[in-house]
């Protein structure tokens, strides 16, 4: 087991966000990286983490439009303090020709809470290292569990649009690096729906995604994730989403990922990629289960008994206290640490 991260995450720090109109403090902070790091050297887990390494922007390219990524890189030219918040959703049929990266935001954007500053590009690039460097690791046969702290979280980033804090869907490009050895299946975790990894693989045969996550009925990001997305063409029956009601509690959640874990086992798939995300936790200020922090060391030992390399890769998880203890729980769970 090995866990992977990067300082070059620090810098990107968007200062607040838009919520039905109203500005609120943006709960995706450098912090939720460094608690995670501080709790897991308290368990006496330093010696397995390590930094992640620099990919080629190919394996990015494969999964997104290098137009949306150089947008976001353009972005890194911006005067220090001030931001890209959307502004105008303009119809997708236009093209991208608005010179000033403000104006251009609202293009690759679908929502109005997702911020480009100056230092965002180099932070969403290291995350996706953290992740395929974990994903390397893994197709190497070195490991058999990975943990990838990538930050700014990756799984509502699709093809050509960001959104819900993530830019580049880390998980995403690290399945995909990880399907040239064999079917991947991806399971999204996070309390919200993985709505750019879904359609990113709506139409494959080669890589199965499922989602546990908050009804998008009353929660974000509200127009997917529902049951009757099932895929299309080669994909049809290959997406399965399990939406569920406020509250859930550990029995609850539990049941209903063994049930999801039988599918999956039932793919065969040769490699398991995780969008962890810690938002399911009772306080958690953003999500609405009811997880209790013991309930990740058993998602994590639930996880690893399944059978293939699993790549874990972090998503969202915003209660700040509590956040540190319940990724180290999940990665005790993950290592087979009882
Ligand atoms: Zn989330």
């Amino acid at each position: 087991m090995q866990i992977i991260y990067s300082e070059k995450q620090a810098d990107h720090q968007p200062r607040w966000e838009w919520n039905f109109g109203k500005k609120n403090a943006y709960p995706e902070k450098t912090a939720r990286i460094r608690t995670i790091v501080k709790e897991l050297n308290k368990r006496g887990m330093s010696q397995i983490i390590r930094q992640e390494r620099s990919f080629a922007l190919d394996h990015i390219h494969r999964i997104h439009d290098p137009e949306m990524v150089r947008h976001i890189k353009s972005c890194a030219n911006m005067p220090e303090g001030e931001s890209a918040y959307a502004h105008i959703f303009p119809y997708r049929t236009y093209t991208p020709h608005p010179k000033t990266n403000m104006i251009r935001a609202g293009y690759f954007c679908f929502d109005v809470g997702t911020t480009i500053a100056r230092h965002t590009y180099v932070a969403a690039k290291s995350a996706v290292d953290v992740a395929l460097t974990g994903a390397e690791l893994i197709a190497k046969g070195k490991e058999r569990e990975v943990f990838s702290l990538s930050r700014p979280p990756g799984h509502h980033a699709d093809r050509r649009i960001y959104g819900g804090y993530c830019y580049f869907n880390n998980a995403a490009i690290a399945a995909d690096y990880l399907s040239k050895g064999g079917k991947v299946a991806i399971l999204d975790l996070d309390f919200h729906h993985g709505n750019g990894t879904q359609s990113i693989f709506y139409e494959s045969s080669h890589v199965y995604f499922a989602s546990i996550h908050g009804d998008p009925r009353d929660y974000y990001p509200y127009f997917c994730g529902f049951k009757s997305e099932r895929g299309e063409y080669l994909g049809h029956k290959m997406n399965h989403n399990v939406p569920l009601p406020k509250g859930v509690d550990d029995a609850a959640y539990l049941a209903e990922l063994d049930k999801v874990l039988t599918r999956i086992k039932r793919f065969t798939p040769a490699y398991l990629v995780i969008s962890m995300g810690f938002d399911t936790f009772e306080s958690d200020p953003v999500g609405d289960f009811a997880l209790t922090s013991p309930c990740y060391h058993e998602i994590g030992a639930r996880l690893r008994r399944l059978g293939p390399p699993v790549l874990a890769v972090l998503e969202g998880g915003y209660a700040m206290k509590e956040l540190g203890v319940n990724a180290a729980n999940f990665a005790e769970g993950l290592m087979g640490k009882e």
